[in-house]
């Protein structure tokens, strides 16, 4: 689990968070901490943002063993009418009275994944593309990256045109 952990796309891409409790290291944190009244963040201290892993270690464990986004489970869409949320979760919401919750707005997920089935999803797993639109992600840096992400299934031909009308990659760099 830490192993999936330690790489989550979603610490890797952006993440810092403040609210009104504090500073997190991530901003699904954040929101677990208000959304399950947690004990806060970091007071905003200068330079608070700059805490290495082991410094915020005690969000880690606070938090991410209670998220999902590291596993590389099926990607739903953002549109979806419901959240995937775990048994643990589903509990924890119900405490809280989430109003999703109440209304309908959760699927539990139960399944079990085996490290086979984990290994395998693994492969070509790109849970940032949950939009049907383009987003700037730190991998978009070189030309490879551009290219890859331009011929992925999801958008494809229309945005590598807009790529190369913007001059970020010619028609040559895709022979
Ligand atoms: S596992 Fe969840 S809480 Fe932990 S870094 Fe990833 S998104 Fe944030």
């Amino acid at each position: 689990m830490w192993e999936l952990i330690d790489s989550c796309w979603i610490q890797e891409r952006w993440s810092t968070s403040i609210t009104p409790k504090g500073g997190f290291f991530c901003e699904v944190a954040a929101a677990q901490d208000m959304l399950f009244d947690g004990p806060g963040g970091y007071p905003l201290e200068k330079n608070w943002w700059k805490k290495t892993p082991d410094e915020f270690k005690d969000q880690m464990k606070r938090y991410c063993a209670n998220c999902s986004a590291a596993v590389p489970m099926p990607i739903p869409s953002a549109n979806d009418a419901v959240d995937f949320i775990s048994l643990s979760n589903e509990d924890n919401l119900k405490e809280c009275g989430s109003r999703r919750f109440k209304r309908g707005g959760t699927q539990t997920f139960v399944k079990k994944m085996s490290k086979k089935e984990i290994e395998k999803n693994k492969k070509n797993w790109r849970p940032w593309e949950h939009r049907s639109f383009m987003q700037a992600t730190p991998d978009l840096n070189s030309k490879d990256a551009l290219i890859e992400y331009a011929e992925k299934e999801s958008t494809g031909k229309v945005e590598l045109d807009e790529m190369i009308k913007m001059g970020l990659l010619k028609e040559e760099d895709l022979v």
